[in-house]
């Protein structure tokens, strides 16, 4: 009898096209197997490169666009995250890299936490050589972040570092493409408060202390879901290095 990663293989490799339509066309006893799969085995070395090789570039959004909860308020606030925001399942969303981590982050949020879309407005990710600045969750729609104090999490768009940032420390070429390319031109453009260092924070420091301890007890019961946001994002992450950098292109 074909073991589970056998016949796993056996259904993408008969499907090469973008991953809804592979999720799409297996019969409900396969999806619901499909996705033990990527919640249990993901870390094991073997399926992990199968997963990248044949998903990572092609999860593709619905067909139909569903719409988010719009965002009725002026935003205030640009709150930074890295990958300690997202439940670690995967190693390569954990390092900074040549490799492009955008598939790797959609499986993580709409295939792992089922989301509808990316929970974040925007993903800095090292592409190549350089950094590059890609678009996720539309701006007018709010990210959901229900720990997140609601009177600033009401008002501020989210981008996701994609790297640990207690592990790595970032150069300064990352600061200035994401000062330059992301954070000076919305502050102007959207007319955002002008002192980058009230509107430019990190997501651990903008907890709400009652949610977030409710929500941690949730973890310590199912700790595969864990996502350390006490240190979201690494203190790698200068933020006096960025205030400055974003006040420079201004
Ligand atoms: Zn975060």
């Amino acid at each position: 009898m074909m073991d589970k990663i056998e016949k796993f293989k056996l259904i993408i490799t008969k499907n090469i096209k973008p991953l809804h339509s592979v999720i799409d066309s297996l019969t409900n006893e396969q999806k619901e197997y499909y996705y033990s799969f990527i919640s249990r085995n993901y870390n094991q070395e073997e399926e992990l490169t199968l997963l990248e090789s044949k998903f990572h570039p092609n999860l593709q959004l619905p067909k139909q666009f569903r719409r988010l909860k719009k965002m009725n308020r002026k935003p205030k606030y640009i709150i930074l995250h890295d990958t300690n925001c997202l439940s670690h399942r995967d190693e390569s969303l954990s390092v900074i890299n040549s490799r492009n981590t955008l598939g790797p982050i959609k499986i993580n949020q709409i295939l792992i936490e089922k989301r509808k879309e990316i929970n974040y407005h925007f993903i800095v990710d090292k592409i190549g050589k350089d950094f590059e600045i890609i678009s996720a969750r539309p701006l007018q729609y709010i990210c959901e972040f229900p720990e997140i104090r609601s009177d600033i999490g009401k008002q501020a768009l989210h981008v996701l570092i994609a790297s640990d940032l207690s592990i790595n420390v970032p150069d300064k070429r990352f600061y200035d493409v994401l000062a330059y390319k992301l954070l000076a031109p919305m502050i102007n453009v959207l007319q955002m408060p002008k002192n980058p260092k009230s509107t430019i924070i990190g997501h651990k420091d903008v907890l709400n202390k009652t949610i977030w301890d409710r929500i941690k007890e949730i973890f310590i019961k199912r700790p595969e879901q864990f996502r350390n946001l006490e240190q979201c994002p690494g203190s790698f992450l200068f933020f006096p290095l960025l205030h400055s950098t974003v006040q420079k292109y201004m």
